[in-house]
């Protein structure tokens, strides 16, 4: 039995203050959702400050990127013992928005996952679609070529170290979701492909939805068989919001 996983994307929003209010906010609201695991992934600047307003509580820290490298001369670079230390425990990697507005490859993220795991972080793995890739029906094709370079990079046994998210890029911040149909196709398979190199990761492996996720559509998305949580950016944002995404799950 896979345990829901619901994660928050705050991107590049925050301050102290305001990270203050929505986690004041935020942290009783999560008890109805006790049986879902829940993390945040605020800016770096700030997991400090959230990982003591999360100390004492279920509610998980992450970070939104990490350097493929472990030390050294790379300015402005933060690597995964660092984000290990200040208290994370998941790391986006390969989110469509560093592929595309940062130039990160197949090869990078797959780089930055096994760097992860050197640390004990878990990645989560994001993947994804164009529109264009979509209408061009090369959906399932460019979704595999993404998690190909991350097995052929640590294994089937690596993999199983870390999530994967599936986030349609057409679907990121637009405020068009795919249907839950769509996402359950990709997601299975998703799955499939994991079940060709080992069945039982791909039986245990979480496969998170992001893409405009509301709390009106979260139940519906969540339902699908092969849907086992979701990776949620603007609605995360909002307390009310991101409690209800996380009691969706919990149903
Ligand atoms: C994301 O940032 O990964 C995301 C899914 O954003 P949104 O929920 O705003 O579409």
């Amino acid at each position: 039995m896979r345990r829901k996983l619901v994660i928050g994307n705050w991107k590049m929003h925050g301050k102290h203050q305001a990270n203050a209010q929505l986690l004041e906010a935020l942290l009783p609201a999560l008890a109805e959702s006790a049986g879902v695991e829940t993390a945040v992934c605020p800016p770096y600047p700030y997991l400090a400050q959230v990982a003591e307003l999360l100390a004492g509580s279920t509610l998980k820290l992450g970070a939104q990127n990490l350097s493929r490298f472990d030390q050294g001369a790379h300015t402005g670079e933060v690597s995964a013992h660092m984000l290990r230390e200040l208290g994370c425990q998941y790391v986006l990697v390969g989110h469509s928005e560093r592929r595309s507005l940062y130039g990160e490859d197949d090869r990078l993220v797959a780089e930055k996952f096994a760097a992860a795991l050197c640390a004990d972080l878990v990645p989560v793995l994001c993947v994804g679609e164009s529109l264009a890739q979509r209408r061009g029906e090369i959906t399932e094709r460019v979704v595999a070529e993404q998690i190909q370079a991350v097995l052929q990079r640590v294994g089937i046994n690596g993999l199983a170290g870390g999530v994967i998210a599936y986030e349609p890029v057409w679907a990121i911040g637009t405020g068009e979701t795919a249907t839950p149909a769509q996402v359950q196709a990709v997601h299975r398979h998703i799955r499939s492909l994991l079940a060709e190199q080992d069945p039982a990761v791909a039986a245990a492996m979480r496969i998170l939805y992001g893409g405009s996720v509301k709390a009106a559509n979260a139940g519906e998305l969540f339902a699908q068989t092969d849907v086992d949580g979701g990776l949620i950016g603007g609605a995360s944002l909002d307390a009310a919001s991101f409690a209800a995404i996380c009691a969706a799950a919990q149903r």
